[in-house]
C-alpha cells in the first residue's frame, strides 16, 4: 500500500466511485467494488478502523439476545437479522482464517430451569446456523464448567456452551483495504473529505479532502460518492444535502481489560443479564481478557468515547455473581470505548430497543448514497446491497463475489505453520504464532525486514513490524502502530506507553519525523495515554 502513489492518482485520474469511510462498511464497499470492476477510491479521515470498527467485542454472531427478543416479541425482524448474523459468521471466518476463528461461550447458569431455557435457546441458536460445521451447543455439568473455566463462582448450578466466531477488528478492516489496495483501490488514510462540489442540477460530483498527514488538499472527482462514515454519516449526508433529517443515535459502549488469570481459560463466558438488561461477553483477547460492554447515548461526536471510572464499576459489579473472585481495580490494564452506529428508530427512547440492523440510503438531490447502521458480522452483506445499489444507479451489471474471495494473507494459510518459521527463523514460539495468526501467508513479508528485537519484554510484537506497518501497512502515526497494526494499546497502557520512545525512533526515520516531530509525536501520545488513565481513574505502574 503506498500511500503518496494513491493521492497523486487521486488528484489526476476520475472514479467511478469514491467511498468515504474505511471502517469495516468503507474497507468493505471499496473491495466489493473493486472487485466488480469498478474504478474505486476509499478515503479515510483518521486510520483504517479507528472509529467503531477496531473498538468492538470481536464477536462474528446472530447475536444471543436477538434471538430471545425475536421469540419474545414474535419479531420476524429479529430473527432475519440473527439468521444473517450466523449466515455470515462462516464467509467471515473462512475468507480471513488468520485474523478470525471460532469460540466457545460459556453461560453458567444457577438451576436446572435456567440451564435448560438456555440449551433449548442456544439450541435453537445453532439450528439457524446451517451453512457453517460449528459445534452444537452443550449443557455442561458443574464439574465440566469448572474444567474448562476454574475461576468461576462455586455457586454455579451448570453451564451451557455454545460457539460464535472472534476476529481481530482492526486488523480484519486493514485486511479488507489492503486486498482493495491490491485490487487496484485508491486507498488513502489521514485524509477527510471536507467539501463537496456540485452540477448545475445539485448533484455531487467532486469532493474537497484534506490530507491531514501532509498538511495539503486535493480534490476527487468520482460519478457517485458513497457515505460510510458509521456513527458519523449524519455529518457526510447533511453535507451533502442540509435539509435532510438525522437518522443516527449512537450509542457508547465500553470494554476493560484484564488479565489472564481472570478466567485462566481459552473459552468465553457469557453473562445473559446485567442490571440494565443486556449481555456482558468476558473474552479471552490476545492473552489478556476483555469485558463488555455498557449502552449509553453519545452526543458530542467530536470527542472520543473513552473509558470512564463508573463504568468500570459497572463491568465489576456485573462479573460479581459469576465469578469466585472479583479482580480489583488496580487490576486493570486498560479500556477503550466505542460508538455503535444505531439508527434511530421512531418512538422508543433506550438504545438497546434500536434495531440494529443497516440500510442504504439514496438522497436523489445530492446523489449521495449512504450506507447506515449494520454490525461487523454483516459487513459483507451491508457491503453488497450498498454496491448493488452503486451498480444500478452507474447502469452497471455484474455480480458480488466478495463470498469467495480471500482477504491478505487468509488463502492456505495453516497456523502450523509457524513451527517451520521458528525453525528457520529460530524465534520464540510466541512470537512465530503471533506472526502467523496477524499476518496469515503474509508473516514471512515481515520476517524479510530480519529486526526480531521484541519491543516489550512481555508481548510478542517485534521491530520488524513496524518496519512492515509503515512500509506496507500505511502506518503514518505512532497510534496507527499500537492501537491498529498491533493492538498494544488495547492491551496494556503502561507497556505502550513505556514501548512509545523505542516505536517512535524507527518510525521517525522511516518517516521522515525531525527530532521535533518526533518529539511531539511522542508526548501527544503519552499524554492521551496519560488522559485515558485519568479518566478510567485507575492506577498502573
Ligand atoms: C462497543 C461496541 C461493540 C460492538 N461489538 C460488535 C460485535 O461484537 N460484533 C459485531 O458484529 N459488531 C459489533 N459492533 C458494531 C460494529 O463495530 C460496527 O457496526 C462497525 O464497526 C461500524 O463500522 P463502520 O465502518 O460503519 O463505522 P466506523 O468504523 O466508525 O468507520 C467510519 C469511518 O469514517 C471515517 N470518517 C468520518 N468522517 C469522515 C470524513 N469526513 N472523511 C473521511 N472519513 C471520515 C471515520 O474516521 C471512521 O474511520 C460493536 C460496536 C460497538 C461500539
Amino acid at each position: 500500500m503506498n500511500r503518496t502513489q494513491n493521492i497523486e492518482r487521486i488528484k489526476n485520474e476520475d472514479f467511478d466511485i469514491c467511498i468515504i469511510g474505511a471502517g469495516a462498511s468503507g474497507a468493505g464497499c471499496a473491495l466489493d467494488a473493486a472487485l466488480r470492476g469498478l474504478k474505486v477510491a476509499l478515503i479515510e479521515k483518521n486510520d483504517f478502523a479507528a472509529e467503531t470498527s477496531s473498538k468492538s467485542t470481536k464477536l462474528i454472531h446472530g447475536g444471543v439476545r436477538y434471538l430471545e427478543q425475536a421469540f419474545k416479541n414474535l419479531d420476524f425482524g429479529q430473527l432475519r437479522q440473527v439468521r444473517h448474523g450466523l449466515e455470515e459468521r462462516h464467509i467471515v471466518i473462512k475468507n480471513a482464517p488468520h485474523l478470525a476463528h471460532p469460540l466457545a461461550l460459556i453461560t453458567p447458569v444457577y438451576s436446572w430451569l435456567e440451564g435448560l431455557y438456555f440449551t433449548i435457546g442456544l439450541t435453537i441458536y445453532g439450528f439457524f446456523a446451517r451453512n457453517d460445521s460449528m459445534p452444537k451447543a452443550q449443557w455442561l455439568n458443574k464439574k465440566e464448567t469448572f474444567e474448562r473455566i476454574p475461576t468461576l463462582t462455586p455457586k454455579l448450578h451448570s453451564s451451557v456452551m455454545y460457539y460464535d466466531g472472534q476476529l481481530d477488528d482492526a486488523r480484519y478492516c486493514l485486511a479488507l483495504a489492503h486486498s482493495a489496495d491490491q485490487q487496484g483501490v485508491a486507498v488513502v488514510n489521514h485524509a477527510e473529505v471536507v467539501n463537496f462540489k456540485k452540477d448545475s442540477n445539485g448533484k455531487i460530483i467532486s469532493a474537497d479532502i484534506k490530507d491531514l498527514s501532509g498538511n495539503t488538499s486535493f480534490n476527487i472527482k468520482s460519478k457517485l460518492f458513497i457515505n460510510c462514515t458509521g456513527p458519523f454519516a449524519d455529518s457526510i449526508r447533511l453535507l451533502a444535502n442540509y435539509s435532510l433529517e438525522k437518522r443516527l443515535r449512537p450509542s457508547k459502549g465500553v470494554h476493560i481489560m484484564l488479565p489472564a488469570s481472570v478466567l485462566k481459560s481459552k473459552d468465553a463466558m457469557l453473562i445473559p443479564k446485567t442490571k440494565d438488561g443486556r449481555v456482558v461477553f468476558v473474552i479471552p483477547f490476545e492473552g489478556e481478557v476483555m469485558v463488555g460492554t455498557t449502552d449509553d447515548e453519545y452526543k458530542n461526536l467530536e470527542l472520543e468515547p473513552v473509558l470512564e471510572s463508573q463504568e468500570i464499576d459497572f463491568l465489576l459489579d456485573t462479573l460479581r455473581p459469576y465469578l469466585a473472585k472479583v479482580p480489583e481495580r488496580s487490576a486493570i490494564k486498560s479500556g477503550f470505548g466505542g460508538l455503535r452506529p444505531l439508527i434511530a428508530s421512531s418512538g422508543s427512547k433506550a438504545t438497546k430497543k434500536l434495531v440494529r440492523d443497516h440500510e442504504v440510503e439514496h438522497d436523489k438531490t445530492s446523489n449521495l448514497l449512504s450506507l447506515l447502521g449494520g454490525k461487523w458480522t454483516t459487513y459483507r452483506l451491508m457491503a453488497k446491497d450498498t454496491i448493488d445499489d452503486a451498480c444500478h444507479l452507474l447502469s452497471i451489471d455484474t455480480p458480488c463475489t466478495t463470498e469467495h474471495h480471500y482477504l491478505v494473507g487468509g488463502k492456505n494459510y495453516q497456523f502450523e505453520e509457524w513451527k517451520k518459521i521458528q525453525k528457520e527463523y529460530q524465534l520464540d514460539a510466541d512470537i512465530c504464532q503471533h506472526l502467523l495468526q496477524k499476518y496469515g501467508t503474509q508473516a514471512k513479508a515481515i520476517l524479510k525486514y530480519k529486526s526480531t528485537e521484541r519491543l516489550h519484554q512481555e508481548y510478542p510484537f517485534i521491530t520488524a513490524e513496524i518496519i512492515y506497518a509503515v512500509q506496507e501497512e500505511m502506518a503514518c502515526s505512532l497510534r496507527d502502530f499500537f492501537a491498529r497494526r498491533t493492538r498494544m494499546e488495547l492491551l496494556d497502557w503502561q507497556a505502550t506507553y513505556d514501548t512509545v520512545p523505542k516505536v517512535a525512533n524507527l518510525m521517525g526515520k522511516l518517516l521522515q519525523w525531525t527530532d521535533e516531530q518526533k518529539q511531539n509525536n511522542i508526548s501527544n501520545y503519552q499524554e492521551l495515554l496519560k488522559g485515558f488513565i485519568k479518566s478510567a481513574d485507575i492506577k498502573v505502574k
